[in-house]
């Protein structure tokens, strides 16, 4: 018998993920595409190109990987984000397209030409990486209280080549030295550890550090909001992602601490996701 066509493979790698994923299609072609080392407009202009033995092997082998649950990005070692192609690992978050409204909302800010910029809790460096090609003349430190962490945006910096970002350990604003910032970012962990959907799909194989938090999830944002005082620039701006259902929570926080200038951005499927606010005491 002869090999699977690309168009059969597809077919076959789909079906086999309809009980497991939500997106039985789209993960049979990433993983057919990372098998076959090739861009995505191969699969659909040569349906009836054979595998080879080799490629077939590892196809079918990533679909059993994917069949027990673990994720793409864990099974090919990258995610795109920002059109740029990171590394993942089982230590850090996985890069999520919802985060792309954070780097979208900081760059709409970071309107000078020159500037410096902080990410906490970078995990693959994801923001800060993306952040960092946006604006080339930008200083961008991206820190983690994770070594695996801090060793991995590390090398996404070096694969990616940005020059203008450094990876630092640090546990929230810890080991930083007294610095002020025009802009500070952070995805930090914002879920309830009741939240049953971590009993579900990806975030099963990512870390609990990157997800959970006290107080119903408000325990790091609030730190952040309120340490960041102490290292934003007069008129710098503070960026968080958070849950769908805390924007107002988030908010009240921000004006509690008397930060000015609060709004709360929705993400791509019209959820509240990332809240911004203006650190301008006078
Ligand atoms: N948005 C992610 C999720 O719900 C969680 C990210 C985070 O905790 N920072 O799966």
């Amino acid at each position: 018998m002869s090999n699977y066509s690309i168009q059969q493979a597809l077919a076959v790698g789909a079906s086999a993920l309809t009980d497991t994923s939500e997106s039985p299609k789209l993960d049979a072609e990433v993983l057919l595409l990372d098998c076959i080392s090739q861009s995505r407009t191969y699969l659909f202009t040569w349906p009836e190109k054979l595998l080879t033995d080799e490629q077939q092997a590892a196809f079918l082998s990533a679909i059993e990987k994917r069949k027990t649950g673990l994720p793409v990005a864990h099974i090919t070692e990258y995610r795109e984000f920002w059109s740029l192609n990171f590394k993942v690992s089982a230590a850090t978050l996985i890069p999520r397209p919802d985060t792309e409204t954070l780097v979208e909302c900081a760059l709409d800010k970071a309107i000078n030409k020159q500037g410096s910029l902080l990410d906490l809790g970078t995990g693959t460096g994801a923001i800060a990486l993306s952040l960092a090609s946006e604006l080339p003349l930008w200083q961008v430190i991206g820190c983690d209280f994770q070594q695996d962490a801090v060793a991995l945006a590390t090398q996404n910096q070096q694969n990616l080549a940005i020059a203008n970002a450094t990876i630092v350990q640090s546990d929230w604003f810890s080991a930083l030295d007294a610095q002020l910032f025009d802009v500070i970012v952070s995805n930090p962990p914002y879920i309830d550890e009741q939240d049953p959907h971590l009993l579900e799909g990806d975030v099963r194989f990512e870390p609990l550090s990157a997800l959970v938090a006290p107080k119903k999830g408000m325990a790091d944002i609030e730190h952040i909001i309120e340490t960041g005082r102490n290292y934003l620039q007069k008129k710098g701006w503070l960026f968080l992602e958070h849950g769908y259902d805390q924007g107002q929570l988030v908010r009240d926080f921000f004006a509690k601490m008397a930060y000015k200038d609060i709004s709360t951005v929705k993400d791509l499927g019209g959820n509240d996701r990332v809240t911004l606010a203006q650190w301008d005491p006078d």
